[in-house]
């Protein structure tokens, strides 16, 4: 196991702050029948007049079970942007600290870095996409707090060379945030595995893709004990709301549906794969491990807005670094890639 000291890494206001503590942190049971008249909730039933629980209990246990890990390893995000939200707050300092990106990748990394006033540092994927660790781990100094790994990633599907991602956890002297969000098309295994081993290691993952719950908004951050501690510090109190615990509980009960869909969508990858390599502007597909398939064009510009115009919106990917000319095609039902396909053989 890596020596490390993670108090290092986290900031001072942070290390000291005393969390705001909410009625239901106070008193928390609310399976007894108490009468609750400590948190001037209205008291007549509405179905949500009460304050969800803050720490989500519910959902964690079930999702302990799911992924074999403990509930204090576990802390909920609306969405995972508050999940990444939350890590900037604990470990970067505004205008002292950097985070490192591999472009092209998900650009809300850079959009949070920017709204938290933190530099960043970017190392451009190589040309197989895959991350150029010398070039990461010389970029790195000692304001790098953070490093984000997005696998597979997204805009280009792939999933990262794991002995790549283990020099990375490895040789980064910050903390290795994993973005997982497209785990579950992929045959590679969870970096979940991970999480005992390295205490650096933060995995992301999300119910707004393969559990179709993209409108509840419930992002999951798996960490060691001790990180999730000081971000369920610094967390807002009521972040997930009722109706959204409510809704994953369901889902995470109905798992069978979950894999069934997250099959259909796997065997139109395949399909589609196969038949957009064969019109005549695609040149390139990119193999995906996620749920949707990058493709580089003739003219990525001129093809979206005739896509536009034939009622299918896809990604136009063109302006990112090695991407020119790619559009991203997320996979739909059958019926939905049947449609592409015939519009996509239709444009000249
Ligand atoms: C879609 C996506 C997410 C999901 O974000 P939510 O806020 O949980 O909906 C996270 N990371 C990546 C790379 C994504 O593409």
């Amino acid at each position: 196991m890596k020596e490390f000291n993670l108090n290092n890494l986290i900031r001072d206001n942070i290390k000291n702050i005393k969390p705001y503590s909410s009625a239901r942190d106070e008193y928390k049971d609310m399976s007894l029948d108490m009468v609750f008249m400590d948190a001037n909730e209205n008291p007549f039933q509405t179905d949500v007049n009460r304050y969800p629980d803050p720490q989500q209990t519910k959902v964690k246990e079930r999702l302990a079970e799911v992924k074999g890990v403990s509930t204090s390893q576990i802390l909920l995000g609306n969405g995972s942007d508050e999940v990444l939200d939350l890590l900037f707050r604990a470990f970067c300092e505004p205008k002292d600290d950097n985070v490192i990106i591999l472009p092209p990748t998900y650009g809300m990394y850079s959009v949070l870095a920017d709204l938290n006033a933190i530099d960043i540092i970017s190392v451009e994927l190589d040309t197989n996409f895959e991350p150029k660790v010398s070039e990461i781990l010389s970029a790195q100094n000692s304001n790098s707090k953070i490093l984000f790994l997005c696998s597979p990633n997204n805009p280009t599907a792939n999933s990262f060379n794991r002995n790549k991602v283990v020099e990375l956890i490895n040789g980064f002297n910050g903390i290795v945030v994993i973005d997982e969000a497209y785990i579950d098309f992929s045959n590679q295994e969870s970096w979940l595995i991970g999480l005992n081993e390295f205490p650096n290691l933060i995995v992301t993952q999300t119910l707004s893709k393969a559990y179709g719950l993209a409108g509840i908004r419930l992002g999951i951050c798996y960490a060691s004990e001790f990180i999730i501690s000081i971000l369920n510090k610094i967390k807002p109190p009521y972040n997930i709301n009722q109706l959204t615990q409510d809704k994953a509980l369901i889902r995470l009960n109905s798992l069978n549906e979950v894999s069934q869909q997250i099959s259909s969508i796997l065997k139109e990858r395949e399909v589609l794969g196969s038949k957009i390599c064969n019109i005549s502007f695609i040149e390139t597909t990119y193999p995906s491990d996620a749920n949707f398939i990058l493709a580089k064009v003739d003219n990525a510009n001129l093809r979206y807005n005739q896509l536009i115009k034939k009622g299918i919106v896809v990604r136009n990917r063109t302006t990112q670094p090695l991407c020119g000319n790619c559009l991203r095609f997320t996979v739909g039902t059958k019926g939905e890639n049947e449609k592409l396909i015939m519009a996509l053989k239709e444009l000249n």
